[in-house]
């Protein structure tokens, strides 16, 4: 597959014009701008053309082009790969987002999802049947961008990772088919998502959820090393007593026009709210809390109140860790959350993985089912001038907590795909450190399903694997 060059692209507006319902941009389009932005500042990519199927049969002809004419493509929903991705230069963007609807099934089981569907549009269209999935926290992310890769998420600790929640998926294959995935399929589309075809549809479990109570603490953080210390002693010590599966906390430290905070985003997934509030208070007493916003709310509600406060793009270098126990790398991240740059987008959060999602499956790819704390250390900026002070201090963070383990003990072995850097070539991170166990499985589903490397450029790239 080759970049798209002028007359490779005048070719295909000649195609496209032949199936007026697929609207496209190029650079020149009045609104190429807009639909080229993308959560990521640090691309500078612009792809020669972003097309908009309206159907999953448009992605098939689209594919069934590039295919045939060797035009490489890069699939876009969210637009909020940490790096990227979805925005090359030279490479056709298919922007999946007008194929978005939630169909749920009678019996309110399950739900059909399009595969361009954000996760607030979904947890919207659940709401209003009083129904709930796990998502992330952010509405504006692509929902099978986040699912089909992991997906942690306020309700994972109850129902399971994003992952766990596909029973089936429709895919666009490199022929341009449209076929329903087998069992062997879906369980690699069940962490290693896009990369053996364009996800058009995929059904997911629903729950029944209607109320929850969720916000945002915030704890005294003069001295935050002390902060997180306690406040993880104390966490610590509550979860040996055994967690409720409806509660998950997300722990973050954040720069605010106040100056730099260490808090937590609290979600009680359950309409039980009093038991909820009881969860709360234990949690409140871990530290010293200076600012609560916690109160009954829906999962939409949530979702928006979140977009709220993070930003919607910026440069952003990400490192990530898994580890067992934060207690034995408390005094690591301590020190360094001293040293995180003040710019708005710069920030540490913790996900935790217990309960269902941390339970060994042979139905997913997903490579680290141990119970751990997925480290997020985001060296994120705002402005361009702050862009490598952030880096720097997300690179020396992941450094010195990872100096820490010097039994190999504490920390996984594993990385999370999402926020994990790939490298400036395909292959950098090494596959086994995603998928773990299952990294032969998935190079061996790869074959199978793309022998020709079709979706090269989905991640992650396996150029180097399937050569071999
Ligand atoms: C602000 C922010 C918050 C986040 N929060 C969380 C969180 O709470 N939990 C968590 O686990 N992760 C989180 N992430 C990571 C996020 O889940 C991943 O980056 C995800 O892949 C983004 O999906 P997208 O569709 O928005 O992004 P895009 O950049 O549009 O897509 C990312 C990749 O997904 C693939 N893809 C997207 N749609 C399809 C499709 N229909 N078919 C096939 N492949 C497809 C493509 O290969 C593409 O390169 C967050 C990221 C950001 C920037």
């Amino acid at each position: 597959m080759g970049s798209v060059g002028s007359q490779k692209l005048s070719e295909l507006e000649v195609f496209l014009n032949k199936h007026p319902h697929i609207t496209y941009a190029t650079p020149s389009s009045p609104n190429y701008a807009s639909l080229r932005e993308i959560f990521s500042l640090d691309c500078k990519s612009n792809p020669p053309i972003i097309v908009r199927p309206q159907k999953a049969e448009d992605v098939g002809l689209l594919v069934q082009y590039a295919k045939s004419q060797g035009i490489k493509f890069a699939v876009r929903t969210g637009g909020h790969s940490l790096f990227g991705l979805s925005t090359i230069d030279g490479a056709m963007t298919i922007d999946m987002r007008d194929i978005t609807y939630v169909h749920i099934e009678q019996g309110k089981k399950l739900a059909k999802v399009g595969g361009g569907t954000l996760q607030g549009d979904l947890a919207t269209a659940l709401h209003k049947e009083g129904l709930a999935t796990p998502t992330g926290s952010v509405p504006s992310v692509g929902y099978v961008g986040w699912a089909a890769y992991g997906g942690y998420g306020p309700l994972s600790a109850q129902f399971g990772l994003g992952a766990d929640q596909i029973v089936a998926a429709k895919i666009v294959d490199p022929s341009g088919k449209i076929v329903e995935a087998d069992d062997k399929l879906l369980r690699g589309i069940r962490g290693a998502g896009g990369i053996f075809g364009i996800i058009v549809e995929i059904t997911v479990k629903v729950y029944p959820l209607n109320k929850i109570l969720a916000g945002n603490l915030i704890f005294a953080s003069q001295d935050i090393s002390e902060a997180f210390k306690k406040f993880n002693g104390g966490y610590r010590e509550l979860s040996t007593q055994g967690l409720p599966s409806q509660l998950v906390i997300q722990q973050m430290v954040v720069n605010s026009p106040y100056g730099r905070a260490f808090g937590l985003a609290f979600t009680w997934g359950s309409d039980d709210i009093d038991t909820g509030r009881m969860w709360l208070s234990k949690i409140e007493g871990l530290g010293t809390v200076v600012m609560n916003t916690v109160a009954e709310t829906t999962i939409p509600e949530m979702l928006a109140a979140t977009q709220a406060v993070i930003p919607l793009k910026a440069y952003c270098s990400s490192r990530s860790l898994n580890v067992r126990k934060i207690t034995e790398v408390a005094d690591a991240i301590a020190s360094c959350l001293e040293k995180m740059p003040s710019d708005l987008a710069a920030m540490f959060t913790i996900h935790e993985l217990r309960g269902p999602s941390a339970k060994p499956t042979k139905d997913s790819v997903f490579g680290t089912r141990d119970p751990h704390f997925m480290l997020e250390i985001l060296g994120g900026a705002l402005k361009e001038e702050s862009r490598e002070a952030s880096a720097a201090w997300a690179q020396s963070t992941w450094e010195t907590i990872g100096k820490t383990d010097r039994g190999g003990q504490n920390i996984l072995p594993g990385t999370y795909i999402s926020v994990e850097p790939p490298g400036e070539s395909p292959g950098q991170i090494p596959l086994s450190k995603i998928y773990g166990s299952h990294e032969s499985d998935v190079v061996a589903l790869k074959r199978e399903y793309d022998s020709e490397n079709v979706f090269d450029l989905a991640m992650p790239r396996l150029v180097d694997y399937i050569r071999s």
